[in-house]
């Protein structure tokens, strides 16, 4: 399968099939979150930033998104 991914705007909540919210993580004192793999071993661990972020209004369960292009550029 070669399904386009899309996070779509109504996006269900994993935990509980609510409708989730939409935003970005933030963190005071920094504009954005990044993450870094393990199986990053070089001195320059450069981070992906985690673009998008999905908060559930119901459970409060919340998923982060980053590029996985971008991710897989820095592993490979
Ligand atoms: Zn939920």
């Amino acid at each position: 399968m070669n399904v386009k991914e899309e996070i779509m705007e109504t996006h269900p909540c994993p935990k509980c099939a609510a409708p989730m919210d939409e935003g970005l993580l933030s963190i005071t004192g920094s504009s954005n979150l990044g993450y870094v793999s393990k199986k990053q071993t070089g001195m320059l661990k450069a981070q992906t930033r985690i673009s998008q972020a999905h908060a559930c209004l119901s459970c409060g369960y919340v998923e982060l998104y980053l590029n996985p292009q971008e991710l897989k550029s820095k592993i490979s």
